[in-house]
């Protein structure tokens, strides 16, 4: 089994947004702010080869959304999708599964791409996960999410025939070295891949902690649905993390690709944080 970390590209998000009710005057240290407020996040995803599957966790924003769409999010850097599976030696259409986290669009945008007037599948050949939980709550949204989850990134994996949902049990487990770890206060419903790899278990950590600097638990983002789930899921989440020595791995930080963690006097924090080609 191998793992690479695939980037996708970076956008920018509102800091107060992103850190709830901690103060800019503390946050601002943590990922300093432009003079629009804008912190610069990435989109970084996972590619476990196991055998004859090669499973994407995540694509990223995607290219299919109009301008103006894309003026609020100010898309950076070098990366792309398919530029990084090519670094690796893969193209997207070795992909076997797409698994989602959840369908918000800058992590599920690179799902479905546009063909003329047509929108369909950007990775022909896999199989897209998702639950029927979380499938049901992006596709009837309420208010607050709705700009979140995006009709055109979603309604075409399931008219392609190339959807399936993956039963959300408390612990599910996907293949015999990937299980999933459901939490719902970020939205309902997400999954979070844990990963056995080298006699570790690296936790693709997806929006529950978006970066290193969201592991102090009352580091919550706005955005959540519910802050209160997912600060009682975080405070479980670390507690287990520590003491099996898991391995984060963060899709938003600009910085850090993974941590280990360490109890201090201030409570749980990140110990070590290194690249996932380091491992
Ligand atoms: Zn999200």
């Amino acid at each position: 089994m191998k793992l690479y970390a695939i980037h996708t590209g970076n956008f920018k998000l509102d800091g107060g947004a992103m850190f709830g009710v901690v103060p800019k005057s503390i946050w601002n240290k943590l990922n300093a702010a432009d003079e629009n407020n804008l912190c610069s996040w990435a989109m970084r995803c996972l590619l476990i080869q196991d055998g004859k599957r090669l499973i994407l966790i995540d694509n990223g924003i995607g290219d299919k959304q109009d301008a103006k769409f894309f003026s609020h999010y100010y898309l950076h850097g070098d990366d792309s999708l398919d530029a990084s599976l090519k670094k690796h030696g893969f193209h997207r259409d070795d992909i076997t599964d797409v698994f989602l986290t959840h369908l918000h669009f800058d992590h599920c945008g690179g799902s479905i791409v546009r063909e003329g007037d047509k929108l369909v599948p950007s990775f022909k050949n896999a199989i897209y996960w998702s639950n029927l939980p979380h499938w049901e709550w992006a596709t009837q949204p309420n208010e607050r999410e709705k700009a979140s989850f995006l009709k055109e990134n979603i309604l075409p994996i399931q008219e392609s025939g190339q959807l399936k949902f993956i039963e959300p049990t408390d612990r599910v487990e996907f293949t015999d070295k990937i299980s999933i770890r459901i939490v719902h206060g970020h939205t309902d419903a997400m999954m979070l891949p844990q990963v056995q790899y080298k006699n570790q278990t690296i936790v693709f950590m997806a929006d529950l902690l978006p970066s290193v600097g969201h592991i102090p638990i009352p580091y919550v983002m706005a955005y959540d649905m519910f802050p209160l789930t997912t600060l009682h899921e975080k405070q479980a989440f670390l507690k287990e993390a520590l003491e099996e020595d898991h391995i984060l791995f963060f899709e938003h930080d600009p910085v850090n690709e993974c941590c280990t963690l360490a109890m201090t006097e201030k409570g749980i924090r990140q110990k070590e944080t290194f690249k996932l080609a380091e491992l």
